[in-house]
């Protein structure tokens, strides 16, 4: 994989996420979700299911388009993660 070292770098939550590059998803190239549920699934893509460690995602620059659509899947990510929860009884 030929992934510059200046995009190495996935934006954090709350941190200059306009100018960073989002994680996106290498199968995709939909935004992933950074979830601190598993040990080196750092990401996961709601999309396809496939989960992702810290660096292996691909890094595509942030425009409004990439974050409304991180948005949409995050809600997604959320409200699928709460259903689980439910079904396993840890809500
Ligand atoms: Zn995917």
């Amino acid at each position: 994989m030929d992934v510059d070292d200046s995009l190495r770098t996935f934006p954090m939550p709350g941190r200059e996420k306009q100018e960073r590059p989002y994680a996106c998803c290498p199968r995709d190239g939909e935004p992933l979700i950074s979830t601190l549920e598993f040990s080196g699934a750092e990401f996961v893509c709601v999309v396809c299911g496939q989960t992702y460690g810290y660096l292996a995602p691909t890094a595509k620059p942030a425009t409004p388009e990439r974050e409304a659509r991180h948005g949409e899947l995050k809600e997604r990510y959320d409200a699928e993660r709460a259903e689980r929860q439910i079904r396993e009884g840890r809500a």
